[in-house]
């Protein structure tokens, strides 16, 4: 990393809490590779603090940041401008300083889509079986809308949060919300299987969202999505790897909608490789 001095510019990530984000590591790696004079900052910000540090932020010129929770719905009305994808999301994770003020959007279903894409598949006969229906549910679904798939199916706990989350689409007919209940049953016929819900994160990293019963019903050449990225691979994707599944964990996700944040506030494409060769040392030295 280049030496900071009178000249650096400043980047960030604001959460509540934010001691265990991985954004320095890879936004300073790829900064680093480019020889920029910038760098990538922590910054724990308070729910109550929120509408103060974007101010303050203004005020030292900080270039842009990343959002993470508990931020991602609160600071929008915050914010001058919030692109279209963000809004079909309803959560900003990317912050940029521009000519009309603070700008928002969102990064996450693009990472998301990024392992995908490469599988040049025609999704329009397809199903997606989705679960949980927080933030990362919602990028979730926005990309598979994006694909094209033709039943999005989003499973859930809680039949109220179901419910409101089949109303945040009015326009998207594929989506269908279900209880968790009805799961071995979706499963046959999923060609997608995505997990958003934190079941198997570490230090939980036994756990599995999917039961005996359930898993069963996963079939071979199913791509079976974890979004969690530690452990690697999670349960899940060792559970379904056994059934034969193409599985796909949460790190590419996290470093692709990196890069396409750090492009956004450098103008310039950043690197991926150096992003994710930075998050495999980082975990390699955990580990
Ligand atoms: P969130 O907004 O808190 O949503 C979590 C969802 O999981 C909620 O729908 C919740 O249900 C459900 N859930 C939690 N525990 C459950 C359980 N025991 N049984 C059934 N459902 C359960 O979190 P998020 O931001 O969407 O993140 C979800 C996961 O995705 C996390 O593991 C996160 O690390 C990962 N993620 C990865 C990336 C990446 O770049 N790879 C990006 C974003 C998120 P209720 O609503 O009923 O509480």
């Amino acid at each position: 990393m280049r030496p900071i001095s009178g000249r650096t510019g400043l980047l960030g990530v604001i959460g509540d809490p934010i001691g265990h984000t991985l954004s320095p590591v890879m936004h300073n790696a790829a900064i680093a590779e480019l020889g920029l004079d910038l760098v990538y900052l922590p910054f724990p910000v308070a729910p109550e603090n929120l509408a103060a540090a974007l101010q303050g932020f203004a005020g030292i010129g900080l270039l842009g940041f990343s959002v993470t929770i508990p931020h991602k719905q609160a600071i929008m009305p915050l914010l001058d401008e919030v692109s279209a994808v963000a809004q079909a999301i309803g959560a900003v994770n990317t912050v940029c300083r521009t000519g009309r003020g603070w700008s928002g959007t969102n990064t996450d279903a693009e990472g998301f889509l990024a392992p995908l894409l490469p599988l040049k598949r025609d999704w329009r006969q397809a199903t997606a079986v989705i679960l949980g229906n927080g933030g990362a549910a919602r990028a979730v679904v926005a990309g598979c809308a994006q694909l094209g798939f033709g039943q999005i199916q989003l499973v859930g706990r809680s039949p109220e949060k179901l419910a409101a989350f089949r109303q945040s689409w009015p326009a998207l007919s594929s989506l269908s919300v279900h209880p968790w209940e009805n799961l071995a049953e979706l499963l046959a016929n999923a060609a997608l299987v995505v997990n958003s819900t934190p079941i198997g994160m570490s230090p939980q990293s036994e756990a599995s969202p999917l039961r005996p019963a359930e898993l069963q019903q996963i079939q071979p050449e199913t791509i079976v999505y974890d979004l969690i990225y530690s452990p690697r691979p999670t349960q899940l994707l060792q559970q379904a790897a056994l059934q034969g599944a193409v599985t796909i964990d949460g790190l590419e996700m996290l470093v692709q909608q990196g890069a396409i944040a750090l492009t956004l506030w450098i103008h310039q494409p950043a690197s991926v490789e150096v992003m994710r060769q930075s998050l495999l040392a980082h975990f390699a030295q955990k580990s």
